[in-house]
């Protein structure tokens, strides 16, 4: 249905309205069991009013309903903090292979043992990664990582008598949501820091804040606004020497995997987005993993099952001594952990190096070719992602939604708008290493048109999008007050 309550165009009805009575796509076979004719009256169906369509509609109808989505395998997907980048196609075959596809999740260690040593090793390649020495890979997304995460941090100080004492978590301005909602269900107060002009977490009002009430600090690097923070040493020992931990949202790891091992840079805690970073399929929500990875003493804390190897050579699941407890049934999304592992074994340590040079490269290329139409709220290089706004289009009545719905116009899903929240009309644009710079190109070449257009025909961006099925949603009316059935 359109903004309006119109039907939508002809072709897009739903299965329903398209029924014809008596039309059947299916064949079913007699039943062999007899029925059952004494059932209570009231438990049963006189009319069941599913669509009646040939199997030719029903699969036009399928297929149609999927040539509508914007997909990675279709176009430039500028998502920014997303990373959708590539997802080879090596890994659904892998992901496939019965011999994992139908492992039972209680099948006994020993009749498991490619399985869990295939979880053993990437637990090592993530630990290697991170530069830190345990590694659990149960957390099912980074939301639940960062919540794994800070709950491991809390049974380190409760383990140490200072659980009563610390209760409160910092967090940068510039956070993902997930952050502050993480220190919150894990009954943490928040403390936020400000960014400074630069963007940077303002490092003195940081040290204002820490003290002995501080359980930690958690930090996304490079931070949601593409930025490295220079002050990344310092505020280590900062964190540190109030004895709080220093918590690292690795979301944005596509900056620096291979290149920089966050352990080394004083983080304590970390996770990992396996369905970002190492290439899952994670458009519309879904499947994905958040690994954590922690330093030798909060091992004990992590959530099991882990992967361990016997002297002899036999792989088995342990459950860590102080376990916080599970985070998920059994191992966790296995399926993820396997594309992960995929990726990783077939690019290797040079390959992961090249991922993090060639995503900033696009990205700072990209943002070098938007800088002149578009406002850049931080002019310096940036990592793995470009900030720009639409402040300047704002001028000439045309808002960052209004030029995100006019991508749309020209073939390309919309950018991260609005996000992060501290900057104004921010859109937060992350090419990839995957893309071409014909891909780059082309995208810019439409961005450039859509801030021409800004000022010379700003109602045409207004009213975009003027070339899809649907014109403009009412989108806050769609959340909360959907209309579900006809
Ligand atoms: C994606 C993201 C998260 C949350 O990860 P999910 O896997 O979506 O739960 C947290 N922080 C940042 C910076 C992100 O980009």
């Amino acid at each position: 249905m359109t903004a309006e309550g119109m039907p939508l165009q002809r072709g897009h009805e739903l299965m329903i309205e398209k029924s014809r009575p008596g039309r059947i796509g299916a064949d079913l076979p007699r039943s062999d069991v007899p029925s059952v004719s004494d059932l209570p009256q009231h438990l049963l169906r006189d009319d069941l009013p599913l669509p009646e369509l040939s199997q030719l509609e029903a699969v036009r109808h399928f297929t149609r309903l999927s040539q509508l989505n914007y997909a990675i395998d279709t176009t430039f997907f500028p998502l920014g903090s997303c990373t959708m980048k590539y997802n080879p196609r090596v890994h659904e075959e892998i992901a496939r292979l019965a011999g994992f596809a139908d492992l039972h999740p209680l099948t006994d260690d020993e009749d498991a043992q490619g399985a869990i040593r295939v979880l053993y090793d990437l637990q090592d390649y993530l630990a290697a990664l991170a530069g830190l020495d345990a590694v659990s890979l149960t957390p099912a997304a980074g939301a639940q990582g960062e919540l794994t995460g800070i709950l491991v941090t809390r049974a380190y100080h409760e383990s140490r008598g200072e659980g009563e004492t610390r209760k409160r978590i910092v967090i940068p301005d510039s956070a993902h949501g997930t952050n502050p909602a993480t220190a919150a269900m894990a009954g943490y107060t928040v403390t936020e820091v400000p960014s400074d002009a630069d963007g940077d977490v303002d490092v003195a009002a940081l040290a204002g804040l820490l003290g002995p009430d501080v359980a930690a600090f958690m930090l996304t690097l490079p931070n949601t606004l593409g930025i490295f923070e220079s002050g990344i040493l310092e505020i280590a020992r900062l964190v540190h020497e109030c004895g709080a931990l220093l918590y690292l949202d690795g979301a944005n790891m596509n900056a620096l995997v291979g290149r920089v091992a966050p352990g080394s840079l004083g983080f304590d805690i970390m996770h990992f987005n396996l369905h970002k970073t190492f290439s899952t399929p994670h458009g519309g929500g879904g499947p994905g993993a958040g690994p954590v990875a922690v330093r030798a003493d909060l091992a004990q804390f992590l959530p099991g099952p882990l992967a361990n190897r016997a002297e002899g050579g036999n792989y088995y699941l342990i459950e860590p001594e102080n376990s916080i407890g599970a985070l998920s049934a059994f191992y966790g999304n296995f399926g993820v952990a396997l594309r992960a592992y995929a990726y990783i074994r077939t690019l290797g340590a040079e390959g992961l190096h090249a991922i993090s040079e060639n995503a900033v490269i696009n990205a700072n290329y990209l943002r070098a070719r938007l800088k002149d139409a578009y406002e850049v709220p931080y002019n310096r290089i940036t990592m793995h992602e470009a900030l720009i706004t639409g402040r300047r289009q704002k001028r000439f009545g045309v808002k960052t939604l209004d030029i995100a719905k006019r991508l749309l116009d020209y073939g390309y899903y919309a950018p991260t708008v609005y996000f992060p929240l501290v900057v104004e009309e921010a859109m937060l644009i992350e090419p990839t290493e995957s893309e071409s710079k014909e891909a780059i190109d082309a995208f810019c070449d439409a961005m450039l048109a859509i801030a021409r257009e800004a000022e010379t025909d700003p109602e045409l961006v207004r009213s975009a999008p003027h070339s899809t099925p649907v014109r403009r949603l009412d989108e806050a009316t769609a959340a909360r007050k959907p209309i579900l059935h006809w």
